[in-house]
C-alpha cells in the first residue's frame, strides 16, 4: 500500500480503480526513423484500434442519446479510412523519415485548416472532427489506445491538470473522484468537482503506473492511497458507509422551509451548468436555480451551439424545475474558460482579459443568438437573465438596449417571450463600489464571491501558489457584500450570493444579518445548508 498527500478541494470518500487521464492535445516531437516501413505498419495498427474504438463509441452513443447524436462517430470512421488523409500520412513517413505521430499531427492540421476555410457551414465544423481524428490516432500510437474516450466504469480519475472543458465532457455515472497534480482550489474545475458532489484532491502527481489499480480517496485527510491493504479498506468503508447514512439523514430536510427558529427567511437556490445539475438540483430540493452557467453548454461542444440548442436547453430547465426561478447567466467565458472554436487571442492577463460581457457586446451576433433562445424559453417558467462581469452603468445600459432589440425582432416574426427579471453579477469591486447606481437599472443583483475575491485582494484565482492568500472571508470582501446588499435594497433590487462563498456555514449567520436574500450554492449542499440555517436564532416564547 502506498498513500500520497494533497489538498482537499472537495470531502467524500471515493473506492475504486484509478484511471490517468492524460491530455487529449498533445505535445507531439518529431524524431527521425530508421525504417519507414516499419512506422508505416505502426500507423496502419493505430488506424485499426482507432477504428474499433469508433464502432463500439458508435454502439454505446446509439443507445444512450440515439442514432442522430451516434452519427458523429460513423463520420469519424469515415475519415479514418479517407484515402487522401492515409495517402497524406503515409507521403509525410515516407518523404521525411519522420515518426508516425507527427505525421498524422501534421496532417490533422493541414485538413483541419483546409475544413476551416471552405464556405458551406457543415463542411467548416468537420474542421474540429479531422482534429479529433487526429488526436485519437496520435493518442492510440503513443498509449495503444485513446483510453480517455473509454471511461465505462466508474473510475477515480487521476490527472496532472484538468481544464473546465475537459471536466464536464466526462459522464458523472463513470466518476468516483478527482485527482490532480496542478489545479487551484478555487477554479472552476474545483467548482465542477463541488457540484458533481465527487470528492477531490490536488498536489498528487500521477504515476502511469497507478492506472488500473485499486485506491481509496480519503477526501477528509487528503490522502490518496493504492493497493489499499485489506484493514484500512474496511475502514474506509465504514466511513464511507457513516458518510452516506449523514446524507440520507439530510433528506429528511427535503420540503421543509428554510427559515432560521425565530423566523429569518433565507432563500436556497442551485447553482448548476448543465441539465444534469438540474436534476441533482431538484434531487436535493433547490427552491430555484440561482446561477445556470450557461458556458458550459458552449464548452461541451465542438462549435457554436445553434439557437435551437440553447432554446431546448432553456426550457427543459424551465420545465424541469416546475414553475421554481431559474436565473439563466449569459455566456462568461476566458480567464480559465477558453473555447478554441472563439478564436480568441492568447492573452498576458487572462482574468483582466477580453471575458464574459466584454466579448458578449463585442460580438453581438454571437450574444444575440444567446438572448433569443433565452427569451423564447421564457414563456415555459420564470425566467431571469443575469450579465457576468459587469463594471459599469455603460454595460448595463448597452446589453439591456440589446435585449430590447432582440424582444422587438421577436415581435416582429410573432415568436412569443414572456416578461423577464434582468439582474447582474457583482463579481467585480468596480461594481460593488456604484451598486448604488447599478441597482436602478436592473431587479436583482447576484454576488460572484470567487470573482470578487480575486479582484479585490489582486489574487489570480487559478494560481495554486496563492491558495493560501485567497481569503474571501477577508474584510474588504465582506465589507463590498455588505455594501452591495444596502444598496440593493435601498433602490428595490434583491440581493443573493452565487459564489462559493455562499456555502460557508461560518457565515450563514452574517448573511442573515447583512439581509441576503438569496444563497445559491452546489446542489449536493443544499440540504446541510438548510439543515444550518434553521438550527440559527432563538426560538420565540410562546405567548
Ligand atoms: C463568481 O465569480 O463568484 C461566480 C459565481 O462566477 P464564476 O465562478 O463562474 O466565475
Ligand atoms: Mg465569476
Amino acid at each position: 500500500m502506498e498513500q500520497f498527500t494533497g489538498k482537499v478541494i472537495y470531502q467524500g470518500i471515493a473506492i475504486g480503480p484509478i484511471r490517468i487521464y492524460t491530455k487529449k492535445e498533445r505535445q507531439v516531437k518529431r524524431y527521425k526513423i530508421a525504417d519507414p516501413a516499419a512506422e508505416i505498419a505502426r500507423f496502419e495498427k493505430a488506424c485499426e484500434i482507432a477504428s474499433a474504438e469508433l464502432a463500439s463509441l458508435y454502439e454505446v452513443a446509439l443507445r444512450k442519446v440515439g442514432e442522430d447524436n451516434a452519427m458523429i462517430f460513423e463520420v469519424h470512421q469515415m475519415m479514418l479510412a479517407d484515402t487522401d488523409f492515409l495517402d497524406s500520412v503515409t507521403h509525410i513517413i515516407r518523404t521525411q523519415e519522420v515518426n508516425a505521430e507527427m505525421a498524422v499531427a501534421t496532417t490533422g492540421d493541414n485538413f483541419s485548416a483546409m475544413f476551416a476555410a471552405m464556405d458551406d457551414d457543415y463542411m467548416r465544423a468537420r474542421a474540429a472532427d479531422v482534429k479529433d481524428v487526429a488526436e485519437r490516432l496520435i493518442a492510440c500510437l503513443i498509449n495503444g489506445s485513446s483510453e480517455n474516450e473509454l471511461l465505462s466504469e466508474p473510475v477515480i480519475l487521476v490527472a496532472n491538470d484538468l481544464a473546465p472543458s475537459e471536466t464536464v465532457q466526462f459522464d458523472k455515472s463513470h466518476l468516483l473522484a478527482f485527482v490532480t497534480h496542478l489545479g487551484s482550489a478555487n477554479s472552476h474545475t474545483a467548482i465542477l468537482a463541488r457540484t458533481m458532489n465527487l470528492p477531490a484532491l490536488i498536489g498528487i502527481k500521477p504515476d502511469p503506473a497507478w492506472n488500473g489499480r485499486l485506491a481509496v480517496v480519503d477526501g477528509y485527510c487528503g490522502t490518496l492511497t493504492i493497493d489499499p491493504e485489506e484493514d484500512y479498506l474496511r475502514q474506509m468503508q465504514e466511513k464511507k458507509a457513516k458518510e452516506e447514512e449523514k446524507r440520507s439523514l439530510l433528506q429528511q430536510l427535503r420540503g421543509k422551509e428554510t427559515v432560521t427558529k425565530d423566523g429569518r427567511r433565507m432563500r436556497l437556490y442551485a447553482n448548476v451548468g448543465n441539465l444534469s445539475d438540474i436534476h441533482s438540483a431538484m434531487e436535493n430540493d433547490a427552491e430555484g436555480i440561482g446561477l445556470f452557467r450557461s458556458e458550459f453548454l458552449y464548452l461541451e461542444k465542438e462549435d457554436f451551439p445553434s439557437e435551437e440548442e440553447q432554446f431546448a436547453v432553456y426550457r427543459t430547465a424551465l420545465e424541469n424545475m416546475g414553475g421554481k426561478k431559474v436565473i439563466i447567466r449569459t455566456l462568461d467565458i476566458g480567464a480559465d474558460k477558453q473555447i478554441d472554436y472563439f478564436g480568441l487571442e492568447k492573452e498576458e492577463n487572462p482574468a483582466l482579459g477580453f471575458r464574459a460581457i466584454r466579448i458578449c457586446l463585442k460580438r453581438p451576433d454571437i450574444f444575440r443568438t444567446q438572448l433569443r433562445a433565452l427569451l423564447r424559453a421564457s414563456v415555459y417558467g420564470p425566467l431571469s437573465i443575469m450579465f457576468p462581469m459587469i463594471i459599469s452603468l455603460d454595460e448595463v445600459r448597452a446589453v439591456k438596449k440589446l435585449l430590447e432589440d432582440v424582444k422587438a425582432e421577436l415581435s416582429l416574426q410573432n415568436i412569443p417571450f414572456a416578461p423577464v427579471e434582468i439582474g447582474i453579477m457583482i463579481e467585480t469591486p468596480a461594481a460593488a463600489m456604484i451598486s448604488d447606481e447599478l441597482a436602478a437599472e436592473v431587479d436583482f443583483f447576484s454576488i460572484g464571491t470567487n470573482d470578487l475575491t480575486q479582484y479585490t485582494l489582486a489574487i489570480d484565482r487559478q494560481n495554486p501558489k496563492l491558495d493560501e492568500f485567497y481569503d474571501p472571508k477577508h474584510p474588504a470582501v465582506l465589507r463590498m457584500i455588505q455594501t452591495t446588499v444596502a444598496n440593493g435594497h435601498a433602490h428595490g433590487c434583491w440581493v443573493g450570493i452565487c459564489g462559493e462563498l455562499g456555502a460557508n456555514e461560518t457565515l450563514t449567520e452574517t448573511f442573515l444579518e447583512m439581509g441576503v436574500d438569496e444563497l445559491s450554492v452546489s446542489p449536493p449542499l443544499i440540504l446541510g445548508l438548510r439543515k444550518r440555517i434553521r438550527e440559527l436564532g432563538n426560538a420565540k416564547e410562546d405567548v
